[in-house]
């Protein structure tokens, strides 16, 4: 969570809490149901094969539909502020949007204040980067071979073709199990609006989305060879899921066979095809850019240390139920237990009172109020609802509390099917009055590691460099594979480094 915006909506439609905010939530889903409700297919030409196809999204609706999604994304998992390197994204991206097969369509390239190791588009021209696959490339050309890519998706419409596939899906046309989800009527009252934009690419629109990439930065004056190079050091790095949520590039991109063969053959043909030579790398253009780079998850949005949730920036703490996962995101704090059936939420509410947020929440997810009461958690005004609301999955039983501290209005809900809500109303308990302002001046005064680059100064092997900038033994390993490198690799005296302090 971040320190300083409201960010929640609760969307009273299908009785589930986004975490969007504002009107945005309801808006997205009815150009949904337009879309839906004047589903009228259109033959429209690809750009990039430049064959006629049968697509349900027109350039316009692609367009609307991606700033709808933009918003959501952006209220999902937060900007990473750092005005010169978006800059720098920009001014890559655009160079290859020129040479693209959609040089006419405005480009939107978005930071995202992620650790997750992630790229990917949607429809309309958005391309998002995390922080934390900035923090794993090592070279210009590398990022612009990354971003070509999903320039690559925009171009060729991969994306507009997925959406289509979804409404098709929605339309009971097949293809079914879109929207599978392991956690049923909890997900419906927690869902994320963006997870439909993480469905996979077809390994052949990824062949071709590679293809794309390569054609791209080439043609922008790179050596599109490097981007093997980066498949290659994502291989052995195999990022998991974030905490944040997002998944990685492993997930959302289904690796086709022979991707690094591929694509370094595909870049030694196309430079000998335009007889390009000497073409950018950009390795030490590149880590200067990125120094000062927040790396790992930044704990003053919201960490989680020893069973206890702490907030530096807006000041609060509460216990977290041993055992259960947290996934802190820009909107919320979803704490969910291992049977995956109770779900503990905590957002900020809109509201001048506590009971002025609870009437919000109620009003807008029409839930069944059971009882409700003012109340007081560790000497702060709250006030209780328990209640029932109606999800796609059935009734779901909800604890909420409504929070004042300071100038904020906190929420917890804490949610399970009815059968199950005395079981774990007393750990739903635990934690909301655990509820309490955070003074412990060591908790407040974090700070986030960053990337720093560093100049070898004799010639040595990756392993005595790196002890010698001072990289704890344990972490040798992971530096080295950050910097794509390995430990017993020789660098010259000069070369750039990255490391990884606060
Ligand atoms: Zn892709």
């Amino acid at each position: 969570m971040p320190g300083n915006e409201v960010y929640f909506e609760i969307d009273g439609e299908g009785g589930k809490i986004g975490s969007m905010r504002g009107t945005v939530g309801k808006s997205f889903l009815i150009i949904w149901l337009i879309a839906l409700l004047l589903w009228i297919p259109s033959c429209a030409t690809n750009p990039v094969s430049g064959q006629p196809e049968l697509m349900l999204l027109s350039e316009k609706d692609e367009i609307r539909l991606g700033r709808q999604t933009d918003a959501e994304i952006i209220r999902q998992y937060g900007l990473y502020e750092d005005k010169k390197l978006s800059a720098y994204l920009n001014e890559i991206g655009d160079k290859m949007v020129k040479l693209s097969h959609r040089p006419n369509l405005a480009f939107h390239f978005r930071l995202l204040d992620s650790s997750v190791v992630n790229a990917f588009a949607v429809p309309g021209g958005y391309v998002y980067i995390t922080r934390g696959i900035l923090a794993a490339l090592n070279n210009e050309a590398e990022l612009a071979g990354v971003m070509g890519h999903e320039i690559g998706h925009v171009t060729a419409r991969h994306s507009a073709e997925q959406y289509t596939r979804a409404q098709l899906a929605q339309l009971g046309l097949g293809l079914g199990m879109v929207f599978s989800d392991t956690l049923r009527g909890i997900s419906d009252f927690a869902q994320l609006g963006v997870g439909l934009l993480f469905l996979k690419f077809s390994r052949n629109n990824e062949r071709q989305a590679d293809e794309l990439g390569v054609e791209y930065s080439t043609k922008a004056g790179y050596d599109a060879r490097q981007m093997a190079e980066f498949f290659k050091t994502l291989e052995r790095m195999n990022p998991g899921p974030g905490k944040s949520g997002l998944p990685s590039w492993f997930a959302t991109h289904p690796s086709p066979e022979d991707r690094v063969m591929t694509v370094r053959a595909e870049a030694r043909e196309l430079q000998e095809a335009l007889g390009v030579r000497n073409l950018k790398i950009g390795r030490n253009e590149y880590l200067r850019h990125i120094d000062g780079l927040v790396f790992g998850e930044d704990p003053r949005q919201g960490y989680e240390k020893d069973n206890v949730f702490y907030h530096p920036v807006l000041r609060f703490q509460f216990p977290v139920p041993p055992g259960w996962k947290l996934v802190n995101t820009a909107s919320q704090v979803r704490i969910i237990n291992k049977k995956r059936n109770a779900l503990i939420l905590f957002s900020l509410a809109t509201g001048n009172t506590p009971r002025d947020a609870a009437d919000t929440f109620v009003e807008k997810t029409r839930a069944l109020v059971l009882r409700t009461a003012e109340t007081r958690i560790n000497n702060l005004p709250a006030y209780y609802i328990v209640s029932d609301i109606r999800t796609q999955n059935g009734i779901l039983r909800v604890l909420s509390y409504f929070i004042k501290k300071g100038k904020h209005i906190f929420v917890f809900h804490g949610a399970a099917f009815p059968s199950l809500f005395g079981k774990y109303r007393p750990t739903f308990e635990v934690t909301i009055r655990g509820f309490k302002n955070l003074s412990d001046p060591k908790k407040i005064n974090v700070k986030p590691r960053r990337i720093r680059i560093r100049k070898v100064r004799l010639t040595g092997t990756v392993k005595e460099t790196l002890i010698s900038l001072g990289v704890p033994r344990r972490e040798l390993k992971r530096i080295a594979l950050l910097n794509g490198k390995t430990l017993d690799e020789k660098l010259q005296a000069n070369t750039l480094l990255k490391v990884v302090q606060k």
